[in-house]
Parts: C-alpha cells; structure tokens; sequence
C-alpha cells in the first residue's frame, strides 16, 4: 500500500499514476488532548486507518502538491558515513570534509545525528536554499518510517518495528559545523513520494537508488552497499534512544554528491518506492 498526503494534508492512496482521496479514514483516530504524544498519530494509528478506508474518485498524480507522508516524527534520524565510495570521496575532496576529522571516521564511531523535525517537506513543496555563497549538496537515501514503539531493539527483530519506507533527500550546506546545524534548514529533509508500506518491500536491503539534476544522473548505487543495513541501523538508534511511531530514520547517502542551485530540478527514485522531482529554488528574502 502506497499512502501520501497531498495539498492541504488530504491522506492519500496511490494506485498507479493516480490518488484517492481517503481522508475521511482519519476520523477513526482517537482523539488527542493537549499535551500531544511524542509520536505521528497517524503512522500510530496505522492499522486502524487502514481498516477504514472508504471509496473515492481516482486524481491523477500530476495534479496533486505531494506533501511528506509523515506530518508530525518526534525525530529524523540520519546515518552519515555509510556507504564506503561515499566515505572515499568525502577523504579526497576538501569541499566536502572541510578538515574535519568527524567526516572521516566511520558510523560505527561516528553513530547517528538528528536533523531538525521543522527541515521536514514534500516533494511538492520544493526546497528552499539558504547561504547560496555556500556549496549546498544533494543526498538521496533510503528512509524508514518507525511503526511501533522501539526500544533496545535486537537487529533480527527490527525489521518488526518498521512502517515503511519512503525516498528521503537529506539536503546539506558543507561546512565546518556540526551535521545537526548544517542540514537542518527549512526543506532540507524531503520525504517522498508517498509511504510504501512494509509488507511490500520485505527486503530493504537490495534496493537500487538514485538522483538526477536537470536530467544529469548524479548518484546511482544500491542499498546492498550500506555499511550498516536497516536492521544494524535500527539496533542501534533504539540501543540510544527510544523509537516512536513516525520517527524517520535516513539510512545514508551513497558516492555521487554534488551542488545543487536554485532552478535545478532534482528527480530520486528507489526500488519498489517510485519517483520523485523536487524543485530547488532561493529562500525568500536571502540575497
Ligand atoms: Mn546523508
């Protein structure tokens, strides 16, 4: 099952090139008081949602703003260092590790960041550049939804504790500050196109993955090639921290990094997930 959310946080189902408006199933959501969970009362409530999906007309895909079809993660988890070319190309090049030893090292010391949960946006919604004086660089990666509550989770039984998985770009300024600070503006985590649900992709760990700019191939690797896979990774976010409905964990960039400016057109699929075009475009009021 393919799920989105599009225009003005309609819940989508996505058939082919087309998409049926089931909002209406977000009504069998409990209903929530003030303080709100630490978790995506949606992906929380996915079952029940899935139950009560009622019939509607199809939209073609075309017409819609597709959104993140994650609304609220408590976190974005993000793994750097994880696919060796990429590592390799970091070392060479200046412009990406900045003589920062913390670019070089591998994840089993780096471990994991978190970006800021207001970087995250839809596809349709484009992303928004900031500190164009700056090289800002693409990442696609493979991104898991977390579906149950997680907790020192062993990596044999992680697979369990997943929603889906959906296309993340993890949008970067290079520089010397932290990965937290740099990765974190507005739009600079596009999740996308839509949720798959896990049932459909039973193994993550040999999806093809891969980016154009203005129809340019840029990155074109396979999850097969992450150092730590889903399950690896999944173990030791949860042997940190616990694991909430909706969190997002981005698995990591293969080689192929490279600048993107405002007016690029970015196109990112992986396997058994789809495509999607992201349009980059200046920040409002940045010079
Ligand atoms: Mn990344």
């Amino acid at each position: 099952m393919k799920l989105c959310r599009f225009n003005e946080g309609r819940l989508g189902l996505v058939e082919g090139r087309g998409v049926r408006d089931i909002s209406a199933a977000l009504d069998c959501l409990p209903a929530y008081r003030y303080p709100l969970p630490p978790y995506d009362v949606l992906i929380a409530n996915l079952d029940r949602v899935k139950a009560a999906i009622p019939s509607s007309p199809e939209i073609p895909l075309t017409a819609v703003k597709l959104l993140s079809p994650v609304a609220n993660p408590g976190k974005i988890i993000a793994a750097p260092v994880n696919y060796q070319k990429h590592i390799d190309e970091v070392k060479t090049d200046v412009q990406l590790h900045q003589n920062n030893p913390a670019h070089t090292i591998t994840i089993q010391k780096a471990g994991l960041f978190l970006k800021a949960t207001s970087s995250l946006a839809g596809p349709g919604e484009g992303i928004a550049l900031r500190h164009l004086d700056r090289r800002n660089d693409h990442e696609v990666e493979l991104a898991l939804v977390i579906g149950k509550t997680a907790n020192n989770v062993k990596a044999r039984d992680a697979l369990q504790y997943v929603a889906g998985y959906a296309i993340g770009l993890d949008i970067t300024i290079r520089g010397t500050e932290d990965r937290s600070f740099r990765k974190s503006p507005d739009s600079y985590t596009i999740l996308g196109p839509w949720l798959v649900t896990v049932d459909e992709i039973p193994d993550p760990g040999n999806l093809n993955l891969r980016i154009s700019v203005n129809g340019e191939e840029r990155q074109n690797s396979s999850t097969r090639y992450m150092i730590l896979s889903v399950p690896e990774l999944i173990e030791l976010a949860s042997s940190f921290y616990t694991l909430y409905p909706g969190d997002i964990i981005s698995t990591g960039t293969p080689e192929g990094v490279s600048p993107i400016v405002p007016g690029d057109t970015i196109v990112a699929s992986v396997e058994k997930i789809g495509t999607m075009e992201v349009k980059v475009r200046a920040q409002a009021g940045i010079r």
